[in-house]
């Protein structure tokens, strides 16, 4: 059986794919389709919805690679990933194209998107010049005694739609680098753009059975989670969903690397450059349509320039334009799906409900020229009661609440005051307020004049309380190595 994916024209993909088991594109069928969120009529593509069968033909495929994969030396293991970088240059207009047209962010988000995953393939490809495990001294001179790190086996990565190729490039590149076979359960919202990062793997020379791909629902990655031939597993996704591959997986033995949800907040103090803590936070709320788990959920306005700052807040929300993500000069593209917009306008409307007060959007845009699509008008609430609901749960969205702190002590309060710990940024001149913050705010990832972010792909990545679990952190390489590898101490006495 052969691939039906097509390199179309961008613009005119139709695509018709299967799953990749054991190094065969498996017959394609029109279980569910995927559509483009700008213009819903127009149909991305179809894909299957795989049965426990298929999860199993893909683990047992995965568990059979494994043999020779872990023997291949790591260096020509980085060389296949350097390859798929490679490839994934050559093509990389077409890929962020896709992005766009499948998940909807806009166009540069999608080509940024692509050049990280580029750069995260070669990071991970250039592991093997890492130093690899250590030598201790031993009380028996004639005795060696070193630790040295072996694969895990198979890993079961299950992943979002919002970052449909950079963050399961996070995952699958450290686990193919260290020696791991993966089985890859996609989001169901972007199939077409996982079949094709998988034909990048394909070209590149991964050998048969090394990365299977089973597409599908959230069901397809139970399969996984419950199959008895996975030895870990790295996920990304919504809180609920990974407490439950937690608390189903880890009783097994299995190691499990969870990134969830977050509530990210900004809070700018008033010896900060308003302008910029305006530009800045409206672009970490709003951006791919605040469908980023780093995204700023909370603005902490100190009270002496809490006017000031809503001012240009407004100004700055109310000059981005909506739109279909492929159009020129469109800065928030439309929600993932359907659901995904009803969710969020509901969560609005209860916000409205809840006492906070629209400062600017709040409202669906379906007007005839959004053709249908998903659209939300970004939106700002000025909040009193940092109880309600709005500043407790991630809302998924283009949305964020601005709230007034009288001191730099209740603005830490109020900041920490959710069960997520993903990022914090504060805007600030005062050296001796950032080092507070450093101590004060629970979060894995701390920005100081700059966006709520984690993007570097080389340093390390995670959320402390309920946004990540106890295990290593993403993208960083010692972090990966230690997630994607079991350690032995060895004892030797060399023999005659
Ligand atoms: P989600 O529903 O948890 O889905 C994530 C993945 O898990 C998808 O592939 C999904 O398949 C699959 N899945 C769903 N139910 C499952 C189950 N019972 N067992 C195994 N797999 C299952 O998340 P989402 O709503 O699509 O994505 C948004 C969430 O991801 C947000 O909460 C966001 O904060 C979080 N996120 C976190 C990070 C981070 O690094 N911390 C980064 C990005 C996003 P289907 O797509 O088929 O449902
Ligand atoms: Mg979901």
């Amino acid at each position: 059986m052969s691939s039906d994916i097509t390199t179309s024209e961008p613009g005119t993909e139709y695509r018709l794919v299967g799953n990749f088991i054991d190094g065969q594109w498996m017959e394609a069928r029109e279980d569910a389709s995927s559509t483009n969120p700008a213009h819903p009529s127009q149909e991305i593509g179809r894909h299957p919805v795989s049965t426990s069968e298929e999860v199993d033909r893909a683990v047992e495929a995965a568990k059979a690679a494994g043999r020779e994969w872990r023997q291949t030396n790591l260096v020509e293991r980085g060389r296949v990933l350097r390859q798929a970088a490679a490839v994934l240059e050559g093509r990389a207009e077409e890929m962020a194209h896709l992005i766009t047209v499948e998940e909807g962010k806009t166009l540069p988000e999608a080509r940024t998107d692509v050049s990280r995953t580029i750069d995260t393939l070669f990071y991970h490809a250039s592991q093997a010049y890492s130093p690899a495990g250590k030598t201790y001294v031993s009380s028996n001179s004639a005795e060696e005694v070193r630790t040295v790190r072996v694969p895990v086996g198979v890993v079961g990565v299950i992943s979002p739609w919002n970052f449909p190729i950079l963050t399961p490039a996070w995952k699958i590149a450290p686990a193919l680098v260290h020696g791991n076979t993966v089985v890859w359960k996609p989001a169901s919202m972007t199939p077409v753009t996982a079949a094709e990062f998988v034909k990048v793997f394909e070209e590149a020379g991964v050998p048969a059975g090394v990365l299977n791909l089973v597409l599908g629902s959230g069901k397809v990655g139970g399969y996984i989670v419950d199959h008895p031939g996975v030895d870990a597993i790295t996920f990304t996704g919504s809180t609920n969903v990974g407490n439950g591959i937690w608390n189903s997986a880890t009783p097994r033995g299995v190691k499990v690397q969870l990134e969830l949800g977050g509530h990210n907040v900004a809070i700018v103090f008033p010896d900060a450059d308003l302008d910029l803590a305006a530009k800045t936070v409206v672009a970490g709320a709003m951006m791919s349509a605040g469908q980023k788990c780093t995204a700023t959920r909370r603005v902490i306005a100190h009270s002496d320039v809490y006017e000031p700052l809503v001012e240009r807040i407004k100004a700055e929300t109310e000059q981005l334009v909506v739109g279909d993500g492929l159009a020129e000069g469109v800065n928030i593209s439309p929600l993932v799906s359907r659901d995904a917009l009803e969710e969020v306008a509901s969560e609005v409307e209860q916000a409205q409900k809840d006492g906070a007060e629209l400062l600017t959007g709040g409202q669906v845009l379906d007007g005839p020229e959004y053709d249908g699509g998903h659209f939300l008008a970004p939106t700002v609430f000025e909040v009193s009661d940092p109880e309600i609901r709005l500043c407790k749960e991630e809302v998924f969205g283009p949305v964020t609440a601005v709230l007034r702190a009288e001191d730099d002590d209740e603005a830490f309060d109020l900041a920490n005051a959710t069960r997520f710990g993903l990022c914090a940024a504060v805007f600030t001149a005062s050296e001796r307020r950032v080092r507070r913050t450093v101590e004060e705010l629970e979060a894995g990832m701390i920005n100081v004049n700059t966006s709520t972010t984690g993007s570097e792909l080389h340093a390390p990545f995670g959320g402390l309380k309920a946004s990540s679990a106890q295990a290593p952190r993403e993208q960083e390489g010692e972090a990966a190595r230690d997630f994607f590898t079991k350690e032995k101490t060895l004892y030797v006495v060399p023999g005659d």
